[in-house]
């Protein structure tokens, strides 16, 4: 069976769910082969089998972390020319997107980016217009190279135990060309993360003000949710641009999400409407949310919000 490349996107070892999407995805066409660079990969191996990595390419030489993007670029085009893969995957992140692009122009292969689904052939399905059009498109050239969205794909475990081999690439002065001086470790906070979450809790213009988003992080608190923002609520400065949901912002597929004071649009949408089960409160009955939701309650979510979320905590 051919190798699927696979890139793995972990934070120090821990591996993010999209990784998990990606090798399901890879295993209903071939064998996953997951691609590991940098240091952790002993606590992270177990993971990876249990998603169904067949084979593990490691990489741990400290060099390929110590610059942007362009080593893992250059190692996953190595790998693609000795290991000849039916396809690479990488998640359709800001950064697997540009290691996606380069690996294309190194590898002289056609690029598929911000793909929903795989089906057979390597074809792959866009979400476009806001969800409103479902496209398809297929790499005619090279290695098709997909970068696929979190959240498009429930990961399904399924265990083995990886095969290894070390790997390692000499990087030309221009894969250097951008170092990394500092990391910052963004505070990871009591909260999970928004595109992991289990459920979601979203707030938009109807919060009304910043001060106001302390009602849905209370909701969100309760039900142990992360918290979301319509663009709405973002570009007018009462929550950071980093939990927009939507089109521009991030694709979410919990279990439950929870829409307060959010309308509905088209391009918020995009990034919610496969979440599993949809509640929505808003003041307005002909809100289009109410097309979408599984629940909704018409109210004023300043009366609503704070009695759900205390009757969720008397219950807990
Ligand atoms: P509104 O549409 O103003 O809705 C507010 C809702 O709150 C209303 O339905 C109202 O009835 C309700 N409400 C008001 N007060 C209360 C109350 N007291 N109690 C209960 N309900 C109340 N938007 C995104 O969210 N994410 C994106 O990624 C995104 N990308 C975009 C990309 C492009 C290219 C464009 C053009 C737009 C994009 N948008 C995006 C913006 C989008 O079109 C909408 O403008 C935005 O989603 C509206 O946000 P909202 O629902 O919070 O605000």
């Amino acid at each position: 069976m051919a190798e699927i490349l696979v890139l793995v996107d972990h934070v120090d070892g821990e591996v993010k769910k999209v990784t998990l999407e990606l090798l399901t995805l890879a295993g209903r066409f071939g064998e996953p082969a997951a691609v590991w660079i940098g240091p952790g990969y002993e606590g992270a191996k177990d993971r990876l089998g249990e998603y169904g990595a067949a084979k593990v390419y490691v990489a741990a030489d400290e060099e390929l972390n110590s610059y942007v993007v362009a080593p893992k670029a250059a190692l996953l085009a190595q790998l693609v020319n000795e290991k000849s893969p039916a396809a690479v995957l990488v998640s359709a992140t800001a950064e697997g997107k540009e290691v996606a692009g380069r690996l294309a122009v190194k590898t002289g292969s056609g690029v598929l980016t911000d793909v929903v689904d795989v089906a057979e052939g390597f074809v792959g399905e866009h979400s476009i217009f806001g969800g409103g059009i479902i496209a398809h498109a297929k790499v005619n050239t090279g290695t098709p190279i997909i970068a696929v969205r979190p959240n498009s794909v429930a990961p399904e475990p399924n265990a083995v135990t990886p095969a290894e081999e070390q790997v390692s690439v000499a990087l030309s002065d221009a894969d250097k060309a951008a170092k990394i001086v500092e990391k910052v470790v963004q505070e990871k906070g009591e909260r999970p993360d928004l595109t992991e979450a289990a459920i979601v809790v979203s707030g938009g213009r109807g919060v009304g003000g910043a001060e106001n988003f302390t009602i849905i992080e209370g909701l969100a608190d309760s039900l142990g949710a992360a918290v979301g923002a319509s663009r709405a609520a973002t570009d007018a400065g009462w929550y950071p641009h980093q939990f927009q949901v939507g089109q521009t912002g991030k694709t979410v597929s919990p279990q439950l999400y929870i829409a307060v004071g959010i309308s509905g649009a088209i391009q918020h949408r995009a990034g919610m409407q496969t979440s599993k089960t949809i509640v929505a409160i808003n003041k307005d009955p002909e809100a289009p949310i109410f097309e979408l939701v599984d629940y909704g309650v018409v109210g004023d979510l300043f009366q609503v919000a704070p009695q759900l979320t205390e009757e969720i905590t008397k219950r807990k």
